[in-house]
């Protein structure tokens, strides 16, 4: 029976490294300002928890107190900033993504929100720099276009808990 080659310790060590950092290198982006590579994870994973169903739902039931509705906030060259930490934490939370929309059909009749009685575009964001999950809507109100935020303020956490 031949018996495989058994590693040398430096070769161990160099396989580590390369795991390490090709995990670094994927988990990077997701880092929040002063975080670790866990919170990047953590973050990773809390993102895809906005899925098309919940974002229906985070619309539907906002406002909640759990659910903020506030005003798009931008700095003076119009980029969107986090609506839930950016008077504590300035341009450090201007590194937002967003997924793509969702039109939800309110039909005239509040279906798609309490905030409108029309339809309601939902543009899910979220700031990996915080962890901070919300939704830009541009909801039709009697042929107006209101736009407001939805952020999450631990809605999605217990409702995934129930
Ligand atoms: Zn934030």
């Amino acid at each position: 029976m031949i018996k495989a080659r058994q590693e040398t310790q430096e070769e161990v060590k160099g396989h580590i490294y390369e795991d390490f950092n090709y995990a670094s290198d994927l988990l990077q982006p997701w880092r929040p300002a002063g975080g670790t590579l866990a919170d990047a994870a953590t973050a990773i994973i809390t993102s895809s928890t906005l899925n098309r169903e919940a974002i229906k739902e985070m619309v539907y039931h906002a406002p909640d107190n759990r659910l903020t509705v506030g005003r798009v906030v931008c700095d003076e060259n119009n980029q969107i900033m986090c609506p839930a930490c950016w008077r504590d934490r300035g341009e450090e939370v201007l590194h937002i993504n967003f997924e793509p929309a969702i039109y939800i059909d309110g039909n005239d009749k509040h279906q798609a929100s309490e905030i409108v009685q029309g339809d309601v575009l939902a543009i899910p964001c979220s700031s990996h720099q915080c962890g901070h999950q919300f939704i830009i809507c541009l909801g039709n109100q009697k042929g107006r276009i209101e736009i407001f935020t939805i952020i999450n303020e631990g809605w999605i956490a217990e409702i995934f808990s129930e």
